[in-house]
């Protein structure tokens, strides 16, 4: 017991405060009591891809989040209205999917703020997050973006569907990853992906998930790491090199502190 929880001190130290950027305040990182689960869209809207992806949450009456480009919000607001209108929730994205960190603090606030304006003068709400474009981040753009009233937030599964546009690659990758707290990344830009949502859908409906949106996701997580329920169990599923350590550094890393637990 005492080994157990020296091992999970010592890797909360590990891994929350990596690289100066508090993992924390990224990811959400316990696993809630509910099957819950947020799928999040990126770099929309496309009006020949966006509408069959809403069309097919709302015939499941399945919500998502969507991280829309402002460019794109700006070309197609209708698109944003049905959004706004289903109840879809829509967040923030940059302007034009600029590398952040290679971005002055002047240009990050344009790149967020002209962005919320804009979501805001079509929904008349203010979107509250965004996805870091080509997980573009660091200490000083999360701290450029807070000031705009924008958080930067993550994802736990990433099945990089922009790179090889295989609908079966993308669909396996999620469902074989997919638990309690998960947030997953797509992009509703590609057909490959409109393609995987339906089968996404139904078989992580099939498993018993319920769809909740990156808000309330974040605010379950928040309140289990008030009620001092953190746990560690997204370390599996990391994956970002370089950040956060891959589950091969963090097994390694506990293995090292652990070395009589053996590992089923
Ligand atoms: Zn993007």
């Amino acid at each position: 017991m005492i080994h157990a929880l020296a091992a999970v001190i010592a890797f909360m130290t590990f891994s929350l405060d990596f690289g100066q950027v508090i993992i924390e305040d990224l990811l959400p990182l316990n696993t809630p009591p509910q099957k819950v689960i947020a799928l999040t869209f990126d770099d929309g809207p496309n009006p020949s891809t966006t509408p069959t992806v809403l069309a097919e949450l709302e015939k499941r009456k399945i919500t998502a989040t969507f991280f829309l480009i402002g460019i794109h919000a700006r070309d197609y607001p209708d698109i944003v209205k049905r959004m706004d209108k289903d109840g879809f929730e829509i967040e923030n994205h940059t302007w034009e999917h600029l590398f952040l960190p290679h971005c002055s603090n002047a240009t990050i606030d344009v790149q967020l703020n002209r962005t919320t304006d804009l979501i805001e003068k079509i929904t008349s709400k203010k979107p509250h997050y965004v996805h870091p474009p080509m997980w573009g981040f660091d200490k000083r753009t999360m701290a450029e973006s807070k000031k705009c009233g924008i958080d930067t937030t993550l994802w736990t599964i990433d099945p990089s569907d922009w790179q090889d546009g295989n609908t079966n690659h993308v669909v396996t990758y999620v469902l074989s990853r997919a638990s309690a707290g998960d947030i997953v990344l797509l992009h509703d830009i590609h057909p490959t992906t409109v393609a995987a949502v339906p089968i996404i859908l139904d078989s992580l409906s099939k498993k018993g998930f319920k769809f909740v949106t990156v808000s309330e996701l974040l605010k379950i997580d928040q309140k289990l790491a008030t009620e001092g329920k953190l746990d560690w169990r997204k370390k599996a599923e990391w994956q970002f090199p370089g950040l956060i350590p891959s589950a091969q550094q963090a097994e390694k890393s506990e293995t090292a502190r652990k070395p009589n637990t053996k590992k089923e």
